[in-house]
């Protein structure tokens, strides 16, 4: 998936929650404020690692929102444990051929 710049229509909706914000009021600050909310939106994260994909899990779809795999050690051991312990199932997980029902 590319990440491609704000569109003139997501300008408009920073635009209005600048508005909303009650910057419209001066031109400069409501610039900055467009431009931080365009920042924070292009990087949630604020990480200066590259944006990746969201890890799902392969048994039951989960979205893992952290960074990569994070949390797939204790979702599995609360979920899926009982299907395939977690040291068997993760290294597959991870190259990615581990085939689930999701
Ligand atoms: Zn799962």
């Amino acid at each position: 998936m590319n990440k491609e710049p704000p569109s003139q229509s997501q300008i408009d909706k920073f635009r209005d929650a600048a508005r909303e914000l009650g910057t419209d009021d001066d031109p400069e600050r409501f610039g900055d404020k467009v431009r931080q909310l365009a920042k924070a939106k292009l990087a949630p994260t604020g990480k200066h690692e590259k944006p990746s994909e969201p890890k799902v899990c392969p048994e039951c779809g989960h979205v893992f929102q952290g960074n990569g795999w994070d949390g797939i050690d204790a979702h599995w051991k609360a979920k899926h444990q009982s299907v395939m312990p977690y040291s068997e199932a993760w290294p597959l997980i991870k190259c990615g051929t581990y085939i689930g029902d999701a």
